[in-house]
């Protein structure tokens, strides 16, 4: 298949990306390159890359020529990020999927699947695993963009008949992500015996899905049609003092663990719990995410070893 990917360049794209290409697509990349390029150089030289930024529309427009599929991946993303760059996070999101959804109309492109985030649950209560079905609570510009993305592209499959599949990724982690999130983030301060910054308590959960797992599930989902919203979570909870003091142990690091308060500019992104169910991934493409926690971290210290 023909396959664009924006934003192919950041952590869960570039890993995207190199999954496609070895599973024999054409796959062309848009990606700005504001953040780095995390496309290893073998991937580089089989791929259609064009830097670009999908607010511009002519840009996506040529890049979804002859193409099945869209993954649209670009965002401003990190919460220290966000939060520093509220406005560029609005447009990117609104107008970039805007250009997204009229340059596959445009071109005829079927499908698209679009990064959401489990961010979009907020502060719903939990009691059982989140399902999509629950009602969310998005507070901070980032989850309000993505919601109204998700109601955006249902709109089109109302209209149009375009297919669109939503992803709420729940806590991704795993190979080339940068410190902006709390794995990598740990792992460097361990590296370098520097202090591990827990913020509050540490007793605040998140379900962490490694990022093999989760492209398992994005491929997969290129064969699902229709207008869908599918949690990709590993249906695990692990609090962030546990992870920082696993990954100090398994770095034998002599890093103190520290407990700080929560950065002021992350009051509205912070929630206590966060597990997602995984049964709609699973009615749908017989897949749930598999690799515990330990695993996966044990997986990239393997490879940063
Ligand atoms: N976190 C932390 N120390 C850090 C970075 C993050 O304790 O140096 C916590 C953060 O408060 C949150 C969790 O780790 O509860 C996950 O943070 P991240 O920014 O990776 O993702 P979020 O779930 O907030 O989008």
């Amino acid at each position: 298949m023909k396959i664009l990917i924006t934003g192919g360049a950041g952590f869960i794209g570039s890993n995207l990306t190199k999954r496609l290409i070895n599973g024999g697509h054409d796959v062309i990349v848009i990606d700005n390159l504001l953040r780095g390029n995390k496309i290893d150089k073998s991937t580089f030289e089989k791929i259609n890359f064009i830097k670009g930024d999908v607010r511009d529309f002519e840009t996506v427009n040529k890049a979804a020529k002859g193409c099945d599929v869209i993954f649209h991946f670009a965002a401003v993303l990190g919460v220290d990020v966000v939060a520093d760059n509220p406005v560029e996070t609005m447009d990117v999101e609104v107008i970039g999927t805007r250009n997204v959804v009229q340059a596959a109309e445009e071109n005829s492109v079927s499908k698209i699947l679009y990064a959401s985030t489990s961010g979009i649950y907020g502060h719903t209560a939990i009691e059982n695993a989140l399902t999509e079905e629950v009602l969310v609570d998005p507070r901070t510009s980032y989850a309000m963009a993505k919601r109204y993305n998700e109601i955006y592209l249902a709109s089109h499959h109302e209209e149009k008949g375009l297919n669109a599949i939503s992803l709420r990724f729940f806590n991704v982690y795993g190979y080339n992500q940068d410190n902006r999130m709390v794995v990598p983030r740990f792992f460097e301060q361990a590296k370098n015996n520097e202090s591990i910054t827990v913020y509050g308590s540490g007793m605040q959960t998140r379900d962490f899905t490694f990022i093999e797992d989760t492209i398992e599930a994005c491929v997969r989902l290129m064969d699902v049609s229709g207008l869908h919203i599918v949690n990709i979570a590993n249906e695990t909870e692990w609090n962030i003092k546990d992870l920082a003091n696993r990954i100090k142990t398994m770095t034998n690091s002599t890093s103190e663990i520290k407990y700080i308060d929560v950065p002021k500019k992350r009051y509205d992104y912070e929630v206590e719990r966060r597990v997602g169910s995984s049964d709609k991934l699973r009615k749908l493409v017989n897949y749930k995410p598999q690799t515990t926690l330990v695993e996966g971290l044990e997986k990239i210290h393997e490879i940063n070893r």
